[in-house]
């Protein structure tokens, strides 16, 4: 680059998507747009890199076994997953013939997921009436399907009975579940941690023995939506308490008996104690906790969300 050239500030470029339904209103991990003092000469100020290439790189970084390369091709990022090239495409991650067709399809919620909770905060008019408008959205079916081509081929799941074929039974925390074969590892290895724990966290003890079920494989999509749940991968787990001592878990639920279902308070919600949260994490698996549209008792692995948040997954091996 010649020095003083200023390459790129364009405003926005490198900002996280707001379009995303459960990009939670939090912006501390929003890295900071350039802002440029026109009295100091620019000299080599490089442009902080697009969402395409983020993305790319999280899910590089995120999937070594399976994504061997990432590129930049005719103006978009591209990634290599099984010989084949799936373009970035604003999030909807497709392959080369279905580009003409990027319009049908919604793209892949790539989102904000905080590092910790935020404190609790009532959200405000605005905040309230954006989350008003994507339930209607959802419960109007949500609209067209999420492209899911990148991750069908990323799980090897195109259909129920490939489903089968990738999926095992274990048991975890006690319970019997199906799951992906991929994640039997670092499920095994949350356990261990998790139990680990208990021996002295009392909070984590008290909620192990109160896990009341776990399920985990399910083939179906995401309640009211055309779009493939995590659960039809074999990636996502539920984990729900005996007792729910009338706490809201589900955004969903929670609706059907009250229009303003986010303006519950976190002490409201059930969750598990943030040592069983900060174990997932730290094998890749984000708490469901976290999304605007909450769901406290799902995990998911998920470790590119992770990875574009700058989240470290410091669980060992
Ligand atoms: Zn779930």
């Amino acid at each position: 680059m010649e020095p003083g050239k200023i390459v790129a500030s364009v405003p926005g470029s490198g900002v996280f998507d707001t379009a995303d339904d459960n990009v939670l209103p939090v912006v501390s991990n929003v890295p900071p747009v350039f802002e440029l003092n026109p009295l100091t000469p620019a000299i080599n100020i490089v442009a902080p890199p697009s969402r395409a290439e983020q993305v790319m790189n999280a899910l590089l970084k995120s999937h070594p076994k399976r994504i061997k390369d990432i590129a930049n091709t005719d103006g978009d990022w591209a990634v290599e997953l099984n010989g084949k090239w799936f373009f970035y495409a604003e999030g909807k991650i497709l392959p080369q013939n279905l580009l003409p067709q990027a319009g049908s399809f919604n793209p892949q919620p790539f989102y904000n997921y905080p590092k910790e909770m935020p404190a609790w905060k009532r959200p405000d008019k605005q905040e309230a009436e954006r989350l008003s408008r994507l339930t209607i959205l959802r419960r109007g079916g949500g609209g067209q399907a999420r492209s899911q081509f990148f991750y069908d081929e990323l799980w090897g799941i195109h259909n129920r009975a490939d489903a089968w074929e990738q999926v095992k039974t274990i048991r975890f925390l006690d319970k019997s579940i199906l799951v992906h074969h991929a994640v039997l590892e670092e499920l095994a290895l949350i356990e261990l941690q998790i139990k680990r724990e208990a021996r002295t966290n009392k909070l984590v003890r008290q909620w192990l023995d109160g896990i009341g079920s776990i399920s985990a494989w399910n083939w179906r999509n995401i309640a009211d939506t055309q779009s493939t749940s995590n659960h039809a991968y074999g990636i996502a787990v539920d984990i729900q308490p005996k007792n729910i001592r009338g706490l809201e878990t589900y955004w969903l639920w929670t609706s059907q008996k009250r229009e303003d279902w986010w303006n519950v308070p976190y002490s409201a919600r059930y969750q598990p104690p943030v040592a069983v949260i900060k174990i997932f994490e730290s094998y890749g698996f984000i708490w469901g906790g976290k999304w605007a549209f909450y769901d406290t008792m799902h995990f998911e692995y998920r470790p590119e969300i992770l990875a574009l948040n700058n989240i470290e997954m410091t669980g060992k091996y």
